[in-house]
């Protein structure tokens, strides 16, 4: 069992510009903003890599009411120092610099829809002061909650607008604020992806709120009007038709996908979070659209109240979160209960018994997990892919994800392979490949641990039958 990972993951700082946007603009314009945002990103890391383990977010419980939840914007001067120096706050009168107007207007408005419409004072629930911070870096191309605050970059001033311009991104960081403070998902894999969704939820609530618009109206896109005039861009995401948002010879193609049988398979963005956020991000719509009405007080408020139910843990995956969802209509929707199982039916979720494990249990099972067996005296190859999303209810299923939670079998699978590295194969004996969380590592038969060769039978033997 390993619980290093978890103890040593710190505050997630969660970007709003996926890293392979960031690649691609390095690549597409070697001066550009890309890499030197990169190279900032990269600063951060090792900064939160030397924070204290089990450091996490500000935790100053006032016992406030939700509409005095305070809001401090600090401006960084170009610098990559937090939180920079106090230029507005809560009560004062705009400043004159539009980052900090817009900053400060979208605190405002974003802590105003928690206090009005779900009771709730600030990301914790107990009025936490919001620390914002603009003008972080030098054509800082992104946005991002760094455990304990809001950072905001100008943009490049080529492709990227200030990170401030569209309010919906200020909505999306606290997104992650109030996900650090409720289920505490982890930021990887599937609980990284449904990290990801509830800040994009977050954001289209509040942008909807705003603009008093209803399901049915609504564009479902995040991040609208942060390119530059001549981007080929409609916004960073679209909700309703993740993959469509842009497609840019400066940005690449909108990569998302939209369901569940498309789920990217990556060690890139902690896992594709920003990839397969997707999936839920469009039950989400599905859910809000047939409810319909206001999507604050439909899909928004079951969204909401299973983020608080307690059902969800940091390593929860689709169907655990599906099943939250469901549980939470029955108590605040109990009309549109198999409206939301049929939502996240559609992007092919099946609402599953919440995995809700506490922190620490290892790797989390989630994704697609590949076995490949190949040589033998007859030379085949069988492939055999399951995908654990697809597994509830099945007894082989949940003796895998067992395999796969209670010991670190990738762990396991590498030690094997290192001391297996020096050793000739055997004539005749079979190869294994082992595909996990998108890392693939190739074991002659005679290497593999009992628990290897578990894993290698059940998903042999699922994923011939399925
Ligand atoms: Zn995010």
């Amino acid at each position: 069992m390993s619980t290093s990972r978890e103890q040593t993951s710190g505050p997630d700082r969660c970007g709003f510009v996926p890293p392979y946007v960031l690649r691609h603009l390095a690549a597409s314009r070697p001066d550009g903003c890309g890499p030197r945002t990169l190279l900032a990103d990269q600063r951060l890391r090792e900064h939160r890599e030397a924070l204290p383990p089990g450091a996490t977010l500000r935790t100053t419980a006032l016992p406030a009411a939700p509409e005095a939840a305070a809001w401090t914007v600090h401006d960084a001067g170009g610098l990559e120092q937090l939180p920079g120096t106090p230029v507005r706050a809560a009560g004062q009168p705009a400043t004159g610099d539009p980052a900090v107007d817009e900053a400060a207007a979208g605190i405002e408005a974003t802590l105003r829809f928690f206090a009005e419409v779900h009771d709730r004072a600030s990301y914790d629930g107990a009025g936490a002061p919001a620390v914002v911070t603009v003008h972080f870096g030098r054509d800082y191309a992104n946005a991002f909650w760094d455990g304990t605050q809001l950072v905001f970059g100008d943009g490049d001033g080529e492709v990227f607008e200030r990170f401030t311009k569209p309010l919906d991104v200020m909505a999306h960081e606290f997104g992650h604020a109030l996900t650090q403070a409720t289920a505490g998902l982890v930021y990887e894999g599937q609980p990284g992806a449904l990290n990801e969704s509830v800040s994009d939820v977050v954001a289209a609530c509040v942008k909807q709120w705003l603009a008093g618009e209803s399901a049915a109206d609504a564009d479902w896109l995040v991040g609208e009007g942060l390119f530059r005039p001549g981007v080929q861009a409609r916004a960073l995401r679209d909700m309703a038709a993740p993959g469509t948002a842009y497609d840019d010879p400066r940005l690449g193609r909108d990569p998302q996908v939209g369901h569940l049988d498309d789920f990217v398979v990556t060690t890139d963005d902690n896992g594709g979070v920003h990839l397969n956020s997707g999936i839920p991000n469009r039950a989400f719509v599905l859910a809000a659209r047939a409810v319909g009405g206001r999507t604050w007080e439909g899909a928004g408020a079951v969204w909401h109240a299973a983020l608080l139910s307690g059902d969800l843990g940091p390593r929860t995956d689709f169907a655990g979160f599906a099943a939250a969802t469901v549980s939470a209509a029955e108590r605040v929707l109990p009309d549109h209960v198999e409206t939301v199982r049929a939502a996240w039916r559609d992007v092919g979720v099946e609402p599953g018994r919440p995995s809700t494990g506490p922190a620490g249990q290892g790797p989390a099972a989630t994704g697609v997990v590949e076995v490949r067996r190949s040589g033998g005296f007859a030379g085949t190859r069988v492939v055999a892919r399951v995908d654990l999303a697809d597994l509830a209810g099945d007894p082989r299923g949940d003796e895998l994800v067992r395999l796969l939670t209670e010991r670190d079998v990738r762990a396991e699978a590498l030690g094997a392979g290192r001391e297996a590295a020096g050793g000739a194969p055997q004539p005749d004996r079979f190869s294994y490949a082992f595909v996990l969380d998108g890392e693939e590592v190739v074991l002659p038969e005679q290497a593999l641990t009992p628990s290897l060769q578990r894993l290698a039978g059940l998903v042999l033997d699922l994923g011939s039958t399925r």
